[in-house]
């Protein structure tokens, strides 16, 4: 049985704990590795290593820093198949979605080399007599990530990214599910010139996660992940005096006006629906068309196209749509909301539940379903399900449709499909949610932009990526300078504004 450790100190290690997690093929069914889960007592020895390594790499200059960064952009489109497949084989996501994923990743990462630029700080030349005032962006020292099985590379990036090449050591403790990826990318970074120590990647569970809540060293968390962990992780490491910035769970809806292009609209809600298996935070999981016409005009186009998803193992190339869920107990978890879904009386008018793949009968694959008539009340309204399975909710009126995404707790990402600017542009003003689709159902900002959700999908200030990362990951100092020619004779004792 292949054995998965640590990366430490520009090494790989084996785990110490004698506690490991199954790490499965999802097409099989089958454990293809175990990982190891770490100590508190391993979590600490390596983020005192970082916090060692950091002091040299944080007084590097930014542009050697960036040129890190650059040579790591070069390689990852080297080893881009070999990422990929190694992805898949893992998550299960077909190999162009894995490409996609390590892509918007590799975004993030060509954003990072404008570090030198991103960190500049501000001046003011005679803020008083012979008093120039200027600040600094400082790294904040070891900053952590932990991340979610979902895209394991894509999140990795989006976190280590900004925080290196702001000059900060980094703890990577990815999803125990899919672990060889963020190995992957830490062997890269050594490649690319990032000197050792300063990227740590230790795999665990509750317990590396808590030795990094509560360590003394670690001065900010970026998370990602279910919004119960999220709420979790910000409250221990908010109360350890830590910043930190979780981002949570989803529930997006997607509001089909009656002037929409419906043929559009359907294939949007396939695609952004059941792409990976519906396993993304900006995935679609519900659908609102606006009157009852709008919605049998849509159930109609979305049957025979979700019919005729195919659904199988990224190992059979072009010929799969999307593959199997991560793990069994996601795939029981979605087949129970099914069942709650009817019991509960919505209409299931495509019925996934007795999808088999032939040769793949022990994998986690769950056939694609269609809920139409689903109401606030349900279950599957409220969860998020995380599966290949839409609902659709019928509202009377704009606002009605509205009201849905206004109401409901999750506020990561919505869409509207019209060809009405006026009703768009009110859509974008008014909903309460992150990230807003104009005929875009996906709207994951790109990487000079910020992500980030509202409401039970984010906690904490400040988004992904973009300016609000290097903010996130550094600390502003400020410095007020006067040389002699400006100092006045005698004391003052009042605190007073500038002359
Ligand atoms: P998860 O919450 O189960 O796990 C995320 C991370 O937290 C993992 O590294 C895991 O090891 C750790 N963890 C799990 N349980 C823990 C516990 N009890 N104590 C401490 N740490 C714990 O999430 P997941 O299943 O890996 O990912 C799917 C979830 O992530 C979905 O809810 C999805 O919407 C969300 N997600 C959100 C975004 C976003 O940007 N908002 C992006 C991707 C995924």
């Amino acid at each position: 049985m292949k054995e998965i450790g640590h990366w430490i100190n520009g090494k790989h290690v084996k785990g110490t704990s004698g506690r490991f997690a199954d790490v499965f093929n999802p097409a099989t069914g089958e454990v293809q590795a175990k990982v190891a889960l770490a100590t508190k007592a391993e979590l600490d020895a390596a983020t005192a290593d970082a916090a060692a390594a950091q002091v040299k790499w944080g007084a590097t200059n930014p542009q050697r820093r960036a040129r890190v960064m650059m040579e790591f952009v070069r390689l990852l489109n080297r080893d881009m198949d070999k990422l990929a497949e190694a992805l898949s084989s893992e998550h299960g996501k077909t190999i162009p979605d894995a490409k996609g994923d390590i892509q918007r990743g590799l975004e993030v990462m060509e954003f990072c080399i404008g570090a030198p630029h991103l960190l500049k700080g501000e001046f003011t030349d005679s803020a008083g007599p012979g008093i120039d005032m200027y600040s600094m962006r400082q790294p904040i020292g070891v900053a952590a990530g932990i991340t979610p099985f979902n895209f394991p590379a894509m999140i990795p990036m989006w976190k280590m990214g900004p925080a290196l090449a702001c000059g900060n050591a980094f703890i990577l403790k990815p999803s125990e599910r899919d672990p060889s990826v963020p190995l992957m990318l830490a062997e890269l970074m050594q490649e690319a010139g990032l000197p050792d120590g300063v990227l740590q990647v230790i795999n665990g569970d509750k317990e590396a996660v808590d030795a990094i809540l509560d360590s003394p060293i670690i001065a900010g968390i970026g998370f990602v992940g279910s919004t119960p962990i999220a709420e979790y992780i910000y409250g221990r490491g908010c109360s350890n005096g830590k910043r930190v910035q979780c981002f949570g769970g989803a529930k997006n809806h997607m509001i089909i006006m009656p002037d929409a292009d419906m043929d559009q609209a359907a294939d949007a809600l396939v695609g952004a629906g059941y792409g990976a298996a519906g396993e993304r935070c900006m995935a679609i999981s519900v659908a609102v068309p606006v009157g009852d016409a709008t919605a049998d005009a849509l159930i109609e186009k979305l049957i025979p196209r979700i019919e005729k998803l195919k659904v199988g193992p990224y190992t059979a190339g072009n010929d799969v749509d999307y593959g199997p869920v991560v793990t069994a107990a996601a795939k029981a978890n979605i087949l129970k909301l099914v069942e709650s879904g009817v019991a509960q009386g919505a209409k299931l008018v495509v019925d996934g539940r007795n999808f088999k793949l032939q040769g793949y009968e022990d994998g986690f694959f769950v056939g694609p379903h269609l809920f139409d008539h689903v109401t606030r009340d349900m279950d599957i309204y409220r969860k998020e399900i995380f599966g290949p399975v839409l609902s659709t909710v019928r509202a009377k009126t704009y606002e009605e449709a509205l009201a849905y995404a206004m109401d409901h707790e999750y506020g990561n990402g919505t869409a509207i499909f019209t060809r009405d600017g006026d009703t768009a542009r009110d859509f974008a003003a008014r909903v309460n949610v992150g990230m807003i689709g104009i005929n875009v159902p996906i709207p994951v900002p790109l990487a000079y932009h910020t992500f980030g959700g509202w409401k039970k999908s984010a906690f904490g200030d400040l988004n992904q990526h973009g300016p609000d990362a290097f903010r996130f990951y550094t600390r502003t100092k400020t410095i007020t300078s006067r040389w002699p020619s400006g100092i006045k004779e005698g004391a003052s004792l009042n605190f007073k504004p500038m002359d």
